[in-house]
């Protein structure tokens, strides 16, 4: 593909800004192109470091013969940028508004589509004294549709009966897989969905990247986990970010272990007989005993309370800097913490320090205040259901889950004030009196928090689920 020269040959030879590089890695280099060791650090292996000749110059790769110009590509989206440590940019000023104009319809071509479907890493996101100049949305739907990349759908509750419909092919007992933990993300993930190969597709997307927060549902077919990762691997910079998290079925090599779900008996919690649940049962008897309540269910009209809740809630779990409740190394957990994490918040998590697990749990609760504002106001829409304890005329505990299946009821929220000894347990133990037919509680899992395993394994889970990631 010919462009037309926008820097003049004669000021490149005389410059040796271009091809050579203080680092290797680097991304200034072409990816097209192996770096080699050079009196002054690295150099393009075909640079001709005596007269500052490419080697291969009629048929260098395309980025080297758009630079100074980049196509950056942030956010979702392709632009063309401006490297203004170009020597020739910086001196001469040069009017770029008609070569950028060309440069944006060349590369509509369709040789240029090909060239760029064929090589995408040459889209990067480079910042460093770089200026956007033109979108190329355009190009880069064009690439997409070249790679015959199925076009993602915004996912909205309109949506819900055909996630519902493909959900319903599903048994795992992992809490994702149900409509209201998927679509309370809305305001922090951009959410997809696709069908593809019969199966549905959801894909998250934020400012790093995109990704599955769930197995295709249906077949998995070996053709749409191929399809998905080459559209994941189209919008990510990283290649590294394109994963499907909380599969359910191990495949030793391809998964990875993410997170440990838990399910607790229905009627255990119910009745919290016997000697492993006494603290349980003296916590919500001490609850019951000193403070008059009313147990209410969860209506809209609740909303403004339960999060004013919520904001007392995350201020006295902050200060104490421990998941739900501090008597956690003790066999006294003061808390139920049941409390969704953003999808990706702990997928690497393993083996990081006690001060990482404390910054992980405090962004675990500012993300969970996002996604509880967005279960409380389309709760009944999304098939939440829930209650709240009032004491003292106020709502002092809130909790909503939803049931995953006909055996399985999972406990999504659950926030109170932790001022109120015995109120964590006492509404956990309301809520499961007031379920019927379900034989397990999923209490979800830890996001690899020690405190927090510790306190659901307090509750004496019967099984263990595991969620598995794939990259
Ligand atoms: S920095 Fe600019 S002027 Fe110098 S060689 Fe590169 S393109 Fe040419
Ligand atoms: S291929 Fe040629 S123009 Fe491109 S970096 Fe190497 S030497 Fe420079």
């Amino acid at each position: 593909m010919n462009l037309k020269q926008f820097v003049p040959s004669g000021y490149c030879l005389r410059c040796l800004g271009c091809c050579r590089f203080s680092a290797n890695p680097t991304i200034w280099a072409t990816p097209a192109c192996r770096l080699v060791e050079s009196s002054a650090g690295y150099r393009c292996e075909h640079l001709n470091e005596n007269d500052s000749r490419c080697a291969i110059y009629s048929k260098r790769p395309l980025d080297c013969r758009l630079y100074p110009f980049l196509l950056v590509k942030r956010n979702g989206s392709l632009s063309l940028g401006l490297h203004k440590s170009c020597f020739f940019v910086e001196e001469k000023r040069p009017n770029i508004r008609e070569y950028a104009g060309y440069l944006k319809k060349a590369l509509s071509r369709p040789e240029a589509i090909s060239e760029l479907g064929k090589n995408p890493e040459i889209c990067a996101d480079y910042r460093e004294n770089v200026e956007i100049v033109v979108d190329l949305g355009e190009v880069y739907k064009k690439i997409r549709d070249n790679k015959a990349l199925p076009k993602l759908n915004r996912l909205t509750l309109k949506d819900k009966p055909i996630v519902d419909k493909y959900l319903k092919k599903i048994q795992t007992g992992l809490s994702t897989y149900h409509f209201a933990p998927l679509f309370i993300w809305k305001d922090l993930f951009k959410i997809y969905w696709v069908v593809i190969e019969n199966n549905l597709c959801l894909f998250y997307q934020d400012n790093i990247g995109i990704f599955m927060p769930l197995a295709p549902l249906g077949d998995g077919n070996e053709r749409a986990l191929k399809q998905c990762f080459e559209i994941m691997d189209f919008y990510n910079l990283n290649k590294e970010v394109s994963r499907i998290e909380n599969v359910a079925i191990e495949d030793a090599g391809r998964t990875k272990l993410k997170d440990s779900e838990y399910l607790c008996l229905c009627e255990a919690l119910a009745q919290l007989k016997g000697d492993a649940y006494r603290h349980k049962r003296a916590s919500c008897n001490h609850f019951v005993r000193n403070y008059p309540y009313q147990v209410l269910a969860y209506r809209q009209s609740m909303r403004k309370d339960c999060l004013e809740l919520y904001h007392l809630w995350r201020n006295q779990r902050k200060q104490s800097h421990k998941p739900a409740g501090s008597g956690l190394a003790s066999d006294k957990p003061e808390g139920n913490a049941c409390l969704p994490a953003r999808q990706g918040a702990a997928s690497d998590s393993r083996s990081h320090s006690q001060s990482h697990n404390d910054q992980l749990y405090r962004q675990m609760l500012e993300d969970s205040g996002v996604s509880f504002n967005a279960a409380l106001r389309y709760s009944k829409r999304i098939g939440l259901s829930g209650y709240v304890v009032k004491a003292s005329g106020k709502i002092k505990a809130c909790s909503l889950g939803y049931p995953l299946n006909k055996e399985i009821f999972c406990i999504l929220f659950e926030v109170c004030d932790l001022g109120l000894r015995g109120i964590a347990q006492f509404i956990f133990r309301e809520f499961c009196r007031r379920l019927s037919g379900y034989k397990y509680i999923n209490i979800m899992g830890c996001s690899d928090l020690e405190n927090l395993k510790a306190l659901k394994l307090s509750y004496r889970p019967l099984k263990q689920i595991n969620a598995y990631n794939i990259y």
